[in-house]
């Protein structure tokens, strides 16, 4: 037993959750992991949830929690949104799945086309990682060019050529801002790491280098405006600006990944920013619940995905692309997600970022806290928070502690130390977070963790 297994948090959990552990040992022997959501297993074993409602979930020990995870920033307006479920059973008894294109995707096209002003045409398929592999093509198409670039700590889904220089990106003080990426997991061809430059996040003179030095070889330079994985570290205008200047200036399709940032306002991250990408890239939120994934972008670079004799080249497939479920689910989500309620959570988000930086104050804790808007993110080091580099010099055995010890006092946050806030949440809720990360953190205290 090592100190953090004796710690009286991890026990608390271990005790908390026998159900589960019960769960986890039978799931495992024939799902790899024990459940095909491979990221959102952790020590000792996860919980597994029943059933979830407005903010809450339970899980199968009857355990109840606060989510501030929301499935990766996806349930923006908590579980079982009473317009979103009605719009689902209207949907459930118009059919769930057609042999001829559905009416309504139209109808969302145009309200995508509408909050997002480099939007003016839209696919849709099942999933981020699909939006971001549909992108990739159309930029490989319309430039004729093969490599991209991507940002350290930069996650953009499960496809091949971005699954590399996620987690393995240089130290914080490695002069190297340009580099040819490692493969995040086995398996991957050699291209997908050999076609790569990998681009260290918020260094405008990083961009320069790499334009400079593969700027003809580039196809496309995916970004997101918020690092969300790789730290919730919002990027600098200036680091935006020089990127938008260089791609436009050497022909690189810029593609800009909203699939966690479209929340961030009601013309996404984007829109805040005053960013003008080529291409954008959207999931989650805007499923209401359901798998879902879009490319969506000016004209000029869309027109690949027409029709061969008007130039179309590229195909955006999926027996489920556009599903009438999905579509109906994330149109009523995003009607739902207007400006009031984006208000709301960056509220919110401001509230949490502050509760959780006077409790590291109070007792003195080696850890900050990032974020931006309705987003926040603890991290158990003291490097700088600029880019995806200090984020990785995070105390693991902290981390996991923080999760757990939240976890036990009823709110979850991702194991990472992640907070996604949904427009149900009150400020009482954002207090009663507060309060069980001060009282885990004055548990781990006590027991010696820092
Ligand atoms: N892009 C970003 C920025 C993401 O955070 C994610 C998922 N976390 C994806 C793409 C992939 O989306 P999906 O899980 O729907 O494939």
């Amino acid at each position: 037993m090592n100190r953090i297994q004796e710690s009286t948090i991890y026990r608390e959990f271990s005790d908390q959750n026998s159900t589960s552990r019960t769960h986890a040992a039978r799931a495992s022997d024939c799902i790899p992991t024990g459940t095909s959501r491979s990221l959102l297993k952790h020590a000792p074993f996860p919980f597994y949830v029943d059933r979830a409602e407005g903010i809450y979930s339970t899980d199968l020990d009857g355990n109840r929690r606060i989510d501030f995870h929301n499935n990766y920033t996806t349930m923006i307006h908590g579980h079982g949104h009473q317009d979103i479920s009605e719009a689902v059973r209207k949907q459930l008894e118009l059919g769930t799945s057609f042999s001829a294109p559905g009416a309504r995707e139209y109808e969302f096209v145009r309200h995508l086309c509408e909050r997002i002003r480099s939007v003016e045409q839209v696919v849709f398929n099942n999933s981020g990682t699909e939006a971001v592999m549909v992108a990739l093509r159309i930029a490989r198409a319309c430039t004729g060019r093969n490599r991209i670039g991507k940002f350290e700590g930069g996650y953009h889904g499960s496809s091949d050529f971005v699954m590399v220089g996620g987690h393995d990106v240089p130290a914080p003080d490695d002069p190297v801002r340009v580099s040819v990426p490692t493969a995040d997991v086995a398996g991957l061809p050699a291209a997908a790491t050999e076609d790569v430059v990998l681009i260290r996040y918020n260094d405008p003179q990083a961009v320069r280098e790499a334009v400079e030095r593969f700027g003809g070889e580039l196809a496309a330079i995916i970004v997101e405006p918020i690092l969300f994985a790789g730290g919730v570290i919002p990027a600098t205008p200036e680091f935006l600006e020089v990127l938008r200047s260089e791609t436009a200036r050497a022909g690189i399709v810029l593609v800009c990944d909203e699939v966690v940032t479209l929340r961030h306002a009601v013309g996404g991250a984007q829109g805040f920013y005053g960013l003008e990408p080529d291409l954008t890239t959207m999931a989650k939120t805007i499923g209401g619940g359901f798998p879902v994934g879009a490319v969506g972008g000016r004209r000029e670079f869309m027109r690949v995905l027409g029709d061969p004799d008007e130039g179309g080249t590229v195909a955006n497939l999926g027996t489920f692309s556009a599903n009438p479920i999905s579509v109906s689910a994330g149109l009523e989500a995003m009607r739902l997600l207007d400006e009031a309620a984006i208000g709301h959570i960056n509220d919110l988000g401001e509230l949490a970022r502050a509760g959780l930086r006077s409790a590291l104050e109070k007792y003195g804790a080696p850890a900050q806290v990032t974020g931006a808007g309705s987003l926040f993110e603890v991290h158990w080091t003291l490097e700088p928070l600029i880019d995806a580099r200090g984020p990785t010099t995070a105390d693991a055995d902290r981390n996991l502690l923080t999760f757990l010890g939240m976890c036990n006092r009823g709110i979850q946050l991702s194991m990472r130390g992640i907070g996604a806030l949904s427009t149900p949440m009150q400020r009482s809720d954002i207090d009663q977070m507060t309060q069980a990360f001060d009282q885990t953190l004055e548990e781990m205290n006590e027991d010696g963790i820092f």
